[in-house]
């Protein structure tokens, strides 16, 4: 008797849990039946990347000292450091750099251990090549200047959502003034106490120390 009484509990704890988790389903299916498409008609608009985008490495050849801290700090060990030793001057002779983006996860690692900061991330995102082998960048396309979507006369630049301002989520139309919904990095440390931001400014220069 007990053991067919659970049976009926557990059954219809199992029925309201389903139905709790359909009803929250149809909600979001419901809730994007009022709202229009919004295409971005690529490649002829596009949408402006995020201040914090990790999309191709920039590197600087002058600024790199082979430490080869990058190569030990990446997950695949992917960068590869060509150097050889000077034995008059003892010291390291740079030879090429290279990062294969068809492997690389752009998880920024190497960025952030680079002790001469020569990698940076920057927002380019069109790596599509026919072949796969094209994507090992030596440090000559590795040194170029990456892309602007803003800079490019051909393209019309679209804010993406993080630049729309609150409740807007169709970037044709949007005016270039019209305020964005977040803050930028700098907004939130002026509106932080004094105390707060110059905290935060000394962990910063200890992180980049
Ligand atoms: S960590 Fe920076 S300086 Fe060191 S080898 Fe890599 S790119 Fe060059
Ligand atoms: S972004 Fe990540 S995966 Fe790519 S080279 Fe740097 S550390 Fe390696």
């Amino acid at each position: 008797m007990f053991g067919f009484l659970k049976k009926v509990t557990d059954y219809t704890r199992d029925a309201v849990g389903a139905a709790q988790y359909m009803t929250q389903g149809l909600a979001v299916t419901f809730d994007h039946l009022r709202r229009r498409p919004v295409t971005v008609q690529y490649p002829y608009e596009k949408l402006i990347p995020s201040e914090r985008y990790r999309g191709r490495i920039h590197y600087e050849f002058d600024k790199c000292i082979a430490c080869e801290v990058c190569v030990r700090v990446c997950p695949i060990n992917l960068p590869v450091v060509d150097w050889v030793m000077n034995k008059a001057t003892k010291k390291k002779e740079l030879r090429n750099y290279s990062i294969d983006f068809g492997v690389c996860i752009f998880c920024g690692n190497c960025v952030e251990y680079c002790p001469t900061n020569c990698l940076s991330m920057t927002e380019e995102y069109e790596l599509a090549a026919f072949d796969r082998h094209s994507l090992n960048y030596d440090n000559i396309a590795l040194g170029r200047l990456p892309t602007s979507v803003t800079s490019d006369p051909a393209v019309v630049a679209l804010r993406e959502l993080a630049y729309l301002p609150k409740g807007a989520v169709d970037p044709h139309g949007v005016p270039d003034t019209a305020p964005r919904a977040g803050q930028l990095p700098e907004q939130v440390l002026a509106a932080m106490p004094e105390s707060a931001s110059a905290e935060t400014s000394t962990a910063e220069s200890q992180g980049d120390a």
